[in-house]
């Protein structure tokens, strides 16, 4: 492997350490940091992701609150979840993990959630601010892909930055993002997606590649130019008999194959997951703050 490791690890307890000071800050006046997350339904990842959330509020001794739901839960009942945690003057962060059961429109949840407590950052309000230069509560995933790159002096300013994928929560925002005029941004990004033509092509022209598809060996060491920094945001269960849980998370990217090519590197598992939640716990501090101002 030539390419540098980007430890998510060790950005995360970095961005952890310099929290405490914000923490500290609000509970010498008697405020503590609190978090709920709604989990509906029983699909395994997400129960995995709303129980590392539970457990990094844990460690920084946050107040969390995880509501479970069956996979039946209506949309009316989900709301009324919603609208009692917006009203919680323990609760500073909602965050109801997607996906949700076809019956809900995820959308009519995200608006009903108070813009102030939206610590994911997807309410239009939220993500109206980023685009116009305003940021308030950043998207967690793209906001961590920054601080990772921020951490390691890797300044996107100038460079082509292609980015695979456009959903609203990582594909689009991190392009935003790195567009924006200001530090850690000032790129030239493209975005590319399963109907780009040529995707290699595309792919090649990068200084920076971040790949957010969902899809395992999407980038092959043939798509990136030689000394890339390479972004796998890609979190895939691969079967995996040999191993106790049956299955591993592999990313995106060919890890073997790009690293010789790559100057910098994420691996998957302690690459970007990490940071999104180091993210969520910062915005949740954003959140506490902006709420008792
Ligand atoms: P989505 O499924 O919402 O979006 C995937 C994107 O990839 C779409 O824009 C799609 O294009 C594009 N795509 C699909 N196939 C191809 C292809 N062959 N070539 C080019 N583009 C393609 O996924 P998410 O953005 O929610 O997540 C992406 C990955 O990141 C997943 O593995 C997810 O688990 C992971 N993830 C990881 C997080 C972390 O903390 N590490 C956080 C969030 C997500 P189109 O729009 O045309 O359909």
């Amino acid at each position: 492997m030539t390419a540098q490791l980007i430890d998510g690890k060790e950005v995360a307890r970095t961005v952890h350490k310099a929290l405490k000071q914000r923490i500290a800050a609000l509970a010498e006046r008697g405020i503590q940091p609190g978090l709920a997350a709604v989990l509906v339904g029983d699909d395994p990842a997400s129960a995995t992701y709303v129980n590392s959330k539970a457990k990094a509020c844990e460690k920084l001794r946050f107040y969390s609150q995880v509501i479970t739901r069956p996979s039946e839960t209506t949309q009316q009942e989900l709301l009324k979840i919603v609208a009692e945690l917006n009203n919680n003057p323990k609760i500073h962060g909602i965050l109801v993990q997607s996906p949700l059961p076809k019956q809900i429109d995820e959308l009519a949840i995200t608006l009903a959630i108070n813009p102030d407590k939206d610590v994911d950052g997807f309410h239009p309000h939220n993500v109206g601010l980023m685009l116009v230069g305003r940021p308030r509560l950043l998207p967690c995933t793209p906001f961590g892909i920054i601080k990772l790159m921020e951490h390691y002096e890797i300044d996107p300013a100038g460079k082509e930055v292609v980015v695979v994928g456009r959903s609203n929560i990582v594909g689009k925002p991190v392009a935003a993002m790195l567009m924006q005029k200001g530090p850690m941004a000032n790129a030239t990004v493209t975005v590319a997606h399963s109907r780009s033509v040529d995707l290699p092509d595309i792919t090649r022209r990068a200084d920076i590649l971040i790949a957010a598809v969902g899809r395992p060996g999407t980038i092959t060491p043939d798509m990136i130019k030689p000394g890339a920094v390479v972004i796998d945001v890609g979190v895939n269960r691969v079967e995996a008999p040999e191993t106790d849980k049956g299955y591993r998370l592999v990313g995106d990217v060919d890890f073997a194959g790009c690293a010789e090519k790559a100057s910098w590197i994420t691996p998957v598992p302690g690459g970007v997951g990490r940071m999104t939640i180091a993210m969520l716990m910062v915005n949740t501090v954003t959140a506490a703050e902006l709420i008792t101002s």
